[in-house]
């Protein structure tokens, strides 16, 4: 696949870009290290200017860079301008907490003056996925700016409109010329880009075998990494729970971006006790949602981003009920909508939690519902998959809670609420879900150098 806009919703190629050649790509590398050089010498108040300026940008412009990311990668519109919403948020966290989580911590120790300090640590190479095609780029790049860092964007190859309206955002915002330049290239570059010497540092946000990938290329230069990968996140209802709120919440959780969110509720599991009532509402909460043109206000659910992703869930689906899985709802591509990428919202519900398919992440609007027999056998199932991104638990029982708080292996734990990501909490996983984290101040953190200094 080259680099182009193809509508997901009805498969028109809008518009083709060429990769960057050698030595634009060598143009941009100086650049980027050049204008580190300056960079790193701007004060907070500086940085923090300008990020604001970014946040006012992306909001006055919301409905514009919402139609764009819409048009590119088929979320519905309204949580395509709620993405670009966040994004300013992001912006404004960090220009008004920046300065305090970057200040100088000072230590007691046997020196006359001891502390630690946060110093940038220059290029910085950012991968990132079309899912949240401006929400993943900002959230890696506001607190990598506040701290003096420059970034390079290698965006993924469906989204090169959004991508480019990113680097032209920013710069608008007043960020010097060669803070953060996108790069249109092929992931075959990126191995090269890690192995030049003026990047420091790399994150990606993707799927594991490309997180492999960026982590081998970077391993052979000894080069820091921070991996947002896939998840198969549990939904975990207990009988204490909210059952009208946690259906409600466990359909919204599925169906993030067109199910296609690295932390949606993929698996839902429920105590047997409520399980019936639970698999007949959920059923029908999925069979009311709008499934259609994502630009329209109705529509609930829009196509896949991909053809291909789309016939990855198909043969997924296909699977489990080789393996013995019953289809409640859903589980055929929409016949009707052939030029698009359409999957009806389904669930799926006895697939054998031994079958191989069940540690599989389903990218799009398809449910895995199982039943458990309690809590100790719901904590058990949750952990038993290769990720550990994110969990919502539903219950209104403190040592079911504190159970579930301490026992389940996961970047994250929500209690009666959603998987979401907030610039306020650190966000990340364990396990095949990567490591490192973002947001908060934790995420601020991970490209600097924690300096030491110890004076006598
Ligand atoms: P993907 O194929 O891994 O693509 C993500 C980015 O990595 C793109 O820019 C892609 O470029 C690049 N890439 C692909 N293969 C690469 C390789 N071998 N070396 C270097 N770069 C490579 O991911 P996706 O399938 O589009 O996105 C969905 C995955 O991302 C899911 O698993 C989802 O759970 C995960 N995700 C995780 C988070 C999180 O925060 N944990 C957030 C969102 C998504 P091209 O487009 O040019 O191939």
């Amino acid at each position: 696949m080259g680099i182009a806009t193809i509508n997901p919703a009805t498969g028109e190629t809008l518009k083709t870009f060429e990769p960057l050649t050698a030595d634009e790509i060598e143009a941009a590398l100086r650049s980027a290290h050049q204008a580190f050089e300056q960079y790193c010498h701007t004060s907070m108040a500086q940085r923090s200017q300008w990020l604001q300026a970014t946040a006012k940008i992306l909001e006055q412009r919301k409905e514009d860079f919402g139609k764009l990311i819409t048009l590119e990668m088929g979320k519905t519109l309204k949580s395509a301008i709620a993405e670009v919403e966040k994004c300013a948020a992001v912006c404004r966290y960090y220009a008004e907490y920046g300065a305090d989580f970057l200040a100088d911590v000072p230590a007691k120790t046997d020196g006359s003056q001891s502390f630690v300090r946060y110093q940038p640590l220059g290029v910085i190479l950012a991968v990132m996925p079309w899912n949240f095609p401006f929400w993943q780029v900002f959230r890696f790049a506001a607190p990598a700016l506040m701290a003096g860092n420059v970034g390079l964007l290698k965006h993924a190859s469906n989204v090169p409109q959004g991508a480019l309206a990113i680097a032209e955002i920013i710069q608008q915002a007043g960020f010097p010329t060669g803070v953060f330049q996108t790069l249109l290239v092929g992931s075959e570059q990126v191995a090269a880009l890690i192995a030049d010497e003026r990047v420091m540092a790399a994150t990606l946000t993707g799927s594991e075998p490309a997180g492999v990938s960026l982590a081998v290329a970077a391993g052979k230069q000894l080069k820091k990494t921070v991996l947002e990968l896939g998840g198969s996140d549990p939904f975990i209802v207990l009988k204490s729970a909210d059952l009208e709120a946690a259906i409600t919440t466990a359909a919204t959780a599925r169906m993030i971006c067109n199910g296609q969110s690295c932390i949606a509720a993929k698996r839902f599991i429920v105590v047997e006790a409520i399980a019936q009532e639970f698999e007949k509402r959920l059923v029908e909460k999925f069979e009311a949602l709008v499934v259609g043109n994502p630009m329209l206000p109705d529509t609930d659910l829009g196509p896949l981003a991909t053809p291909g992703i789309l016939k990855t869930l198909e043969q997924q689906v296909e699977e489990c009920i080789r393996c013995g899985a019953r289809v409640l709802t859903g589980g055929q591509r929409l016949s009707d909508r052939e030029r698009g990428n359409f999957y009806p919202p389904t669930i799926v519900t006895d697939l054998p939690p031994s079958s191989p398919i069940s540690q599989e992440e389903f990218f799009g609007p398809v449910a895995l519902l199982f039943q458990v027999a309690d809590l100790d056998a719901a904590i058990k199932l949750a952990n038993a998959t290769p990720f550990g991104l994110g969990a919502s638990a539903w219950t209104n029982d403190n040592r079911e809670r504190d159970r579930l708080i301490e026992e389940i292996a996961a970047g994250s734990v929500f209690i009666n609420g959603m998987v979401k990501s907030d610039p306020r909490l650190p966000f990340g996983g364990i396990k095949r879900s990567g490591y490192g984290r973002e947001l908060g101040v934790q995420g601020i953190h991970e490209f600097v150098n924690v300096k030491t200094v110890w004076v006598r």
